[in-house]
C-alpha cells in the first residue's frame, strides 16, 4: 500500500517552525489528557483490534471511493447490500459508465439519497476517465474535487487506499471527541485538526477506525457501555457510568460469569 508523503506533512503539529494558515485558526484547547494516558487510551483500543478495517466492502481504490460515497446517511450494511451487486456489474469507470445512471440507480435504489448518489457515482467516474486515466488520485485538493466528494470522503479514501495518516470525523469520531473531551470541537474539521495534533504517531493511521469501531459498539450515541468499557478507567468524560444496566447484572448471574468491571470488556 503506497504511502501519500505530503498529507503526512498535514499533520499540524509536524510543522512546528511555521503553523499552516488552518491550523493557525484553531486555537489550542486545554488539554484534559496527558500525553500517558492518550497513548494509554490507543494502546487499548489498538490491542482490542490490532489491524483494524474499514465495514464497507471494496476491491480497489475506485469501488472503495464509490462506496464511501453511497455511504452518506447510510449504513455500511446497507451500501454493502446495494454495491455486492453494483460492483459485480461495474467495478471500474468505464463499467460504471457503459451502466449508466439508470443501471446504477436500479442497484442502489435501497439506500437513502440513491438518484442523487447515482449521478455522483457518473460524474465522478467520468472526470476520473477525464483528468486521471481512470484512477483515483492520492491528492487531496483532486479528490476533493469530484461529484460527491468532501472532506470526509476524501480522508477515508486516502486513508483507506493510500495509507496516508489522515482522520475522517463521522458522526462517530465527532460525538467520542467531544464526549471524552479527548479532542472537543464544533465543527468536523476542528476535531480532525484537534485529533491530528493529540493522537501519537504510532497510533494516527489507524486512529479513525478505532474510534469509529469504539463509537459504533461501545461508547454509543444513547447509552454508552461504560460497565464494559477498555477505557474507562482512563476516560474522563463527563457521561461516564460504569454502572453495569440491570438486564446485563442478570444475564450475567444466570449464566454464573462475574459482569465485566470497567477495565475489561466483553464481546461487542
Ligand atoms: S467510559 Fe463510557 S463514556 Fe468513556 S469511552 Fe467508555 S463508554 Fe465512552
Amino acid at each position: 500500500m503506497a504511502h501519500a508523503k505530503n498529507f503526512i506533512s498535514a499533520r499540524p503539529h509536524a510543522a512546528p517552525a511555521k503553523a499552516s494558515k488552518a491550523s493557525r485558526k484553531i486555537p489550542r484547547k486545554r488539554r484534559v489528557y496527558t500525553r500517558a494516558e492518550i497513548t494509554g487510551i490507543f494502546e487499548r483500543l489498538a490491542a482490542r483490534e490490532p489491524d483494524p478495517k474499514t465495514e464497507l466492502h471494496y476491491s480497489s481504490p475506485f469501488t472503495l471511493l464509490v462506496a464511501v460515497v453511497l455511504s452518506a446517511q447510510a449504513t455500511d450494511i446497507g451500501v454493502n447490500k446495494a454495491t455486492r451487486v453494483l460492483f459485480r456489474i461495474a467495478d471500474t469507470p468505464e463499467k460504471m459508465l457503459e451502466l449508466g445512471e439508470a443501471g446504477v440507480i436500479d442497484c442502489i435504489k435501497t439506500i437513502g439519497l440513491f438518484r442523487n448518489k447515482a449521478k455522483n457515482v457518473i460524474a465522478l467516474s467520468q472526470k476520473l476517465l477525464a483528468e486521471h486515466g481512470g484512477c483515483v488520485p492520492q491528492d487531496r485538493a483532486a479528490l476533493e474535487a469530484l461529484p460527491g466528494v468532501g472532506r470526509k470522503t476524501a480522508n477515508v479514501v486516502l486513508n483507506t487506499a493510500f495509507g496516508a495518516p489522515t482522520i475522517a470525523v463521522d458522526t462517530h469520531i465527532f460525538r467520542l471527541a467531544n464526549r471524552l473531551r479527548l479532542a472537543p470541537g464544533k465543527t468536523p474539521l476542528e476535531v480532525e485538526q484537534e485529533l491530528l495534533r493529540i493522537v501519537p504517531e504510532p497510533y494516527l493511521r489507524n486512529a479513525h477506525h478505532w474510534l469509529i469501531l469504539h463509537g459504533r459498539y461501545v461508547c454509543k450515541a444513547r447509552r454508552p457501555e461504560c460497565w464494559r468499557c477498555s477505557i474507562a478507567d482512563l476516560c474522563k468524560s463527563l457521561d461516564k457510568d460504569t454502572t453495569p444496566p440491570r438486564a446485563a447484572i442478570a444475564k450475567t448471574a444466570s449464566n454464573g460469569i462475574r459482569v465485566a468491571g470497567p477495565t475489561e470488556s466483553s464481546a461487542d
